[in-house]
């Protein structure tokens, strides 16, 4: 900005009665041109200014299943809750439309329910049969192998 006229464009530096003004080019001629401005483009200026966004670190996506296990204790939360429901087996399995041999082989833990029968279950005693295992490379099995006191994923298939 000229100091003179406040015209935008300042473009030389004069010397005026012993003060450095910067001026533009009509001004300049009220004093001494000491120096031409180095004009700044703005487009210039923005572009420089620019700083490069470091994109955060994308972790590489891992191939993640997800695994629905009965949980061990099925038999137990099985008949407890039957109990309380004050239900005997053969109503439960009424209820459910299941034999009552069934009931009595779940709550004896001599039968593991399939995802189709523990969600009936679920859905009418209110409880947690199905719990799910998200399995990725460092999954349950490889921490067994590692040597930890977890379980591996073929004992918790396999617990009764
Ligand atoms: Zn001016």
């Amino acid at each position: 900005m000229c100091d003179m006229c406040s015209s935008p464009e300042a473009v030389y530096r004069i010397e005026l009665e012993g003060s450095m003004l910067n001026v533009c080019e009509k001004c300049s001629s009220y004093g001494r041109v000491i120096a031409k401005l180095k004009q700044e483009e703005p487009e210039k200026k923005k572009k420089k200014e620019k700083k490069v966004v470091e994109e955060a670190e994308v972790k590489p996506k891992k191939d993640t299943e997800t695994l629905q296990i009965i949980v061990p204790n099925y038999s137990s939360l099985i008949k407890t809750r039957r109990e309380k429901l004050g239900l005997k087996q053969k109503e439960l399995a009424m209820k459910i439309a299941e034999k009552e041999s069934v009931i009595h082989k779940l709550e004896s833990g001599h039968m593991k329910p399939g995802l189709p029968l523990a969600r009936k279950l679920e859905r009418f005693l209110k409880i947690r049969l199905v719990e799910e295992v998200e399995l990725d490379d460092t999954g349950i099995s490889a921490k067994g192998i590692k040597g930890s006191d977890e379980l591996t994923l073929g004992d918790l298939i396999d617990i009764k």
